[in-house]
C-alpha cells in the first residue's frame, strides 16, 4: 500500500494533472493521495497559496476578497473542465467567500487550495474526498498532536475499501477552526498519512528527479542521490535543502516506512530512496551540501571568562527572551560565539539586544556580524574516513574562501562551515568539487 503526495507544480495545470491521474491509476497500490494547493503554471505565475494570502490581506485592508478569489475560481474552472469533470464550484466558493470574511486568522483562506485541489483530484480519480480537518488535529496551544491524529487517521482510513484523496497543510483546533502547517506543509501531512495507514512507502511526486546532492542553482547538473537515510535528509533539509519540508521526516521515520522522491514529469525514474538504514547500499562518502545564507554572528569576549561560573548561560538567557533559536555556539577561553538564524526575520532590535547583554555579563567587547553562512557537509560516510576534513578546508583555501567557524556534530554526520555571505556560493562549489569531480 503506497501512499502518494502530489505537489503544487503537478496539481497545476490540466496536462500535469493527467500526469497524475496516470501516474495513481497505473498501480493499484497507490490508494491514499495527498494534494497540494495548484503551483505555478509557468515562471512568473502566482501560486493559488500565494494568492489566498493577498485575498486575505485584502480583506483584512479593505473587506474585498472577491476579485482575488474569482482569480482562483477561474484556475479551478478550467481545470475540471479540461480533466472533464463536473464540481458545484458556485457552492464551494460561496462558502469560501464567506469563510474568509469571518475567519479570524489568514490559515482558513491559505488552507482552501489544498482543499480545492484535493475536491477536484478526488472527482477526476473518482476517489473518496477525505477532509484534513477530520484527521489532522491541533493541541488548544497550536502544536500538532500526533498521537491524536494518527489514531484517527488509522481509524477512518486504514481499511478504506475505496482510494482516498486527502488535501494537505492543514487541520483543525479544537475550537474546529483551521490551522495551516509552515510552507511546504502538504509533504508532513502525506508523511503523517503514510505513518497512520502503515504505508509500504511514501511516494512523494514533485517537479525533479530526486535530491541532488547540491543546489542546482550553484552548481549546475549536480549529481543525484541515490539513497539517503532519514537522519542525512533531516540535515539537509533544515539546513536549506527545499525537496522536502524539514518535518516530513519524523512521521515516517516512527513507523519506518521509506520515502521515494519521485518526479511527475519523468514518472520512468527511480527517484531517491529515503531510508532508516543505508549500510547495505554503495554510497559516497559525502552525501549532500547544503546551507543558508544570512545568519547572525555575535561574539561576546571578556578576560577570564573562563572563570566566570554561569557566563554562557546568562548571554543565552538574553537570546531567548528575544524568542531567537540558536544554531552553534562555538566558544574559545575569553570569547563565546553565538550563531543564530532567524534575528533578521524575527526583526530583533541589534541594539537593544546588545545592551541586554551588556547589562547581563559586561563584557570587554562584542561583535556582530549579520552575514554569515552556514554550509553542512553531510554523510554518514564521513564519520570513519580520515582525511574528509583534509579535503573540504584545502578546497575552501584553494578557492580563496576564509573560514569563519567549524563545527563537526558529535555524531559525525556533519561537517558545518561558516563563511562570509559573499564567499556562500564558491564555497559550495568547491566543497562539491573536491568530492564529486576530483
Ligand atoms: N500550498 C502550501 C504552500 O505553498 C503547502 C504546500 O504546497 O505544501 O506552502
Amino acid at each position: 500500500m503506497k501512499v502518494c503526495k502530489f505537489g503544487g507544480t503537478s496539481m497545476a495545470t490540466a496536462a500535469s494533472v493527467t500526469n497524475v491521474k496516470n501516474i495513481i491509476l497505473s498501480d493499484p497500490d497507490r490508494k491514499f493521495v495527498v494534494v497540494s494547493a495548484p503551483g505555478k503554471r509557468f515562471s512568473g505565475d502566482t501560486k493559488v497559496t500565494d494568492l489566498l494570502y493577498a485575498a486575505y490581506a485584502e480583506q483584512q485592508k479593505n473587506g474585498d476578497v472577491i476579485r482575488l478569489l474569482d482569480e482562483i475560481k477561474s484556475r479551478f474552472v478550467t481545470l475540471a473542465t479540461e480533466m472533464k469533470v463536473e464540481i458545484d464550484w458556485d457552492s464551494e466558493f460561496k462558502t469560501i467567500y464567506d469563510g474568509i470574511a469571518r475567519s479570524a486568522t489568514d490559515d482558513y483562506a491559505a488552507s482552501r487550495g489544498e482543499y480545492l485541489s484535493a475536491v477536484l483530484m478526488a472527482k477526476v480519480l473518482d476517489f473518496d474526498f477525505v477532509d484534513a480537518a477530520e484527521l489532522i488535529k491541533f493541541r488548544k496551544d497550536g502544536s500538532f498532536d500526533a498521537m491524536l491524529t494518527n489514531d484517527l487517521v488509522e481509524k477512518r482510513l486504514k481499511h478504506a475499501e475505496k482510494g482516498v484523496v486527502v488535501p494537505g497543510f492543514y487541520g483543525r483546533l479544537p475550537d474546529r477552526t483551521i490551522k495551516t502547517f509552515s510552507r511546504g506543509g502538504s509533504d508532513f501531512t502525506g508523511a503523517i498519512i503514510a505513518r497512520g495507514v502503515a504505508a509500504d512507502i511514501y511516494e512523494n511526486w514533485t517537479d525533479v528527479d530526486g535530491f541532488m546532492v547540491t543546489d542546482p542553482r550553484i552548481v549546475s547538473d549536480p549529481q543525484l542521490i541515490d539513497v539517503l537515510s532519514y537522519e542525512e535528509l533531516r540535515e539537509l533539509s533544515y539546513m536549506g535543502a527545499s525537496v522536502l519540508h524539514p518535518d516530513s521526516v519524523f512521521p515516517v521515520q516512527a513507523g519506518g516506512i521509506p520515502i521515494n522522491i519521485r518526479n511527475t514529469f519523468a514518472p520512468e525514474k527511480p527517484g531517491t530512496l529515503i531510508l532508516k538504514d543505508v549500510s547495505g547500499y554503495d554510497r559516497p562518502l559525502v552525501t549532500g551540501i547544503a546551507g543558508r545564507k544570512g545568519n547572525t554572528n555575535i561574539t561576546v569576549a571578556k578576560a577570564m571568562m573562563n572563570d566566570e561560573v554561569g557566563f554562557c548561560r546568562k548571554v543565552l538567557s538574553v537570546i531567548e527572551r528575544y524568542g531567537l533559536s540558536v544554531e552553534h555556539v562555538p566558544t574559545g577561553i575569553d570569547t563565546m560565539s553565538i550563531v543564530i538564524s532567524d534575528m533578521r526575520a524575527k526583526h530583533v532590535d541589534g541594539e537593544k539586544l546588545l545592551n541586554d547583554i551588556r547589562g547581563m555579563v559586561n563584557p570587554d567587547s562584542i561583535e556582530v556580524s549579520e552575514s554569515m553562512s552556514l554550509i553542512a557537509v553531510v554523510g554518514h560516510g564521513m564519520a570513519n574516513t580520515p582525511g574528509t576534513a583534509a579535503k573540504i578546508f584545502t578546497a575552501l583555501w584553494k578557492a580563496g574562501v576564509n573560514i569563519r567557524l567549524i563545527d563537526q556534530g558529535s555524531s559525525e554526520l556533519n561537517i558545518i562551515i561558516g563563511v562570509e555571505d559573499d564567499d556562500y556560493n564558491a564555497a559550495i562549489a568547491a566543497i562539491y568539487d573536491a568530492f564529486f569531480k576530483a
